[in-house]
């Protein structure tokens, strides 16, 4: 049998600086299975180069924008026992990020977006291989624009696993017989060879991608929580850290808004059954969140999650009783904008749905010529300010006293839209974003604690 193979990503908070590098950088030496390194940019910079990327900016915050990346990626280089061997590389780099920024046509074309998204990952995976160097572990760097091929959707560029796992097993796969591969997360390339990215928080995503391609053992997703919690730790304090989770269950948890894990990542840890761990960077110590196939125990209530900005569309025509085909209307058309529907509630006249509306992303395209071609259907209103509210879980639609015990717990709660029963692992429910937090804390009290 060929050696076991993980295949280790860190995130941007696990990158930040080289200090928390090294602990990285410990990480992957401590585990002689750990052959290939994912990285993201890190903390901060992606933010930088969206904006870089996406608002019009003046010469002088250009300038600004520009200079705080360089400080960033320079503290790092300037801690390195050795820093020759990658300064000159790191300042082509920089040069690269300031002529994408100030580029005349960064605001209007995909690509050259994409180029400059691209640069965080490059620049970080570029350091981090060097303090892992000082690990005295044979490394390199390895553009994963050879291997990650996907299609031209700059911005949420779709990955064709096929070609992925045959590139893997021909360039990446002889690479890590001599040394620890250390490679960008959320990056790719399509076949003409341009850069494109995965969408916001890829870099899982990316892990899962090359795990699956070189049908590894397991995937380890480092951040800054020790595992996936009961709930965003962020919202209450009395979140716990789980020990296991099916593939299932965290595909829910991240589909609905867990942050710790970007959505698709799942899709293809499941493909192959390639178990994934979550923990802390800072503290591995303390373990983590290991998510198989098989749990020991499947309880009813293992999670909560939020995702914020939602967008409900209803439509409404008297004409819809008895009538063949309106539905299909009105998905015809949202499909031809490219929105997609999560939640949908139907009446005798009418039909609600949700749209999920990361950074506003959902307004360009709902926009009046949507609007207007829905129009010539039937009435249509659209409103914003709400939360996804999802508990995660098992055979809640069989198990009995699920949905009462979760709507007692939010009943002094208007709740706008409930989905309940398509699938065994959720329950949604849209909520007005002011409450969100209160019935967050609530269900997790009465769920949890
Ligand atoms: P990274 O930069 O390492 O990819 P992210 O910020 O993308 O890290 O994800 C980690 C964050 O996800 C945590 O700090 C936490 O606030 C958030 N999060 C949301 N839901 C959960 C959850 N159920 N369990 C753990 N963390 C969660
Ligand atoms: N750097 C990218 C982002 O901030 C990808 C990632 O971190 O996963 O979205
Ligand atoms: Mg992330």
């Amino acid at each position: 049998m060929a050696n076991a193979l993980t295949i280790a990503k860190f995130g941007g908070t696990s990158v930040a600086n080289y200090e928390v590098m090294q602990n990285c950088a410990r990480i992957v030496a401590s585990n002689s299975a750990t052959r290939i390194v994912v990285v993201s940019a890190s903390a901060g910079v992606t933010n930088h180069l969206v904006n870089l990327a996406h608002s019009p900016l003046t010469q002088e915050q250009i300038e600004s924008t520009c200079q705080s990346i360089v400080d960033i990626e320079l503290a790092i280089l300037n801690k390195l026992a050795d820093k020759s061997s990658v300064e000159s590389k790191l300042n082509d780099l920089l040069d690269e990020v300031k002529s994408l920024a100030f580029h005349e046509e960064i605001l209007h074309r995909n690509d050259l977006k994409d180029q400059l998204l691209s640069m965080g990952e490059r620049m970080s995976s570029l350091m981090f291989s060097a303090v892992l160097a000082e690990q005295e572990v044979a490394t390199m760097n390895f553009d994963v624009r050879k291997v990650l091929r996907t299609d031209s959707e700059f911005g949420e560029a779709v990955p064709q696993v096929d070609t992925i796992e045959a590139l893997a097993k021909q360039l990446m796969a002889p690479e890590i017989e001599n040394a620890i591969v250390v490679t960008q997360g959320f990056v790719g390339a399509d076949d003409e060879g341009r850069t494109t990215t995965l969408g916001r928080g890829g870099s899982d995503f990316t892990a899962a991608l090359i795990a699956e391609a070189l049908d590894a053992d397991a995937c380890e997703i480092w951040t800054d929580v020790i595992g996936v919690y009961t709930t965003d730790p962020r919202i209450t304090a009395a979140a716990r850290p789980l020990p296991e989770l099916s593939f299932e269950e965290a595909a829910e948890m991240a589909t609905f808004g867990a942050k710790v894990l970007h959505p698709a990542t799942m899709e293809p840890a499941l493909r192959k059954n390639i178990k994934v761990f979550v923990g802390s960077s800072k503290e591995p110590e303390k373990g983590g969140t290991w998510i198989v196939r098989d749990c020991v125990e499947e309880p009813p209530y293992r999670a909560i999650t939020r995702r914020k900005d939602q967008v409900m569309v209803t439509v409404k025509t008297p004409k819809m009783m008895y009538a063949q085909g309106f539905l299909q209307q009105v998905f015809a058309i949202i499909a031809k904008h490219k929105l997609s529907v999560d939640l949908v509630t139907t009446s005798e006249i009418s039909v609600s749905f949700t749209l999920d509306n990361p950074a506003n992303s959902v307004a360009q395209r709902l926009n009046k010529e949507t609007i207007a071609e829905l129009e010539t259907i039937c009435d249509v209103k659209v409103e914003n300010g709400y939360d996804l509210v999802t508990v995660v879980g098992n055979h809640m639609q069989t198990a009995i006293g699920v949905s009462s015990k979760i709507f007692a717990a939010v009943s002094d709660f208007n709740l706008r839209m409930i989905c309940f029963g398509a699938n065994p692992h959720n329950l949604s429910f849209l909520v007005n974003e002011t409450d969100s937090d209160k019935i967050v804390k609530d269900l997790h009290k009465a769920l949890f604690e």
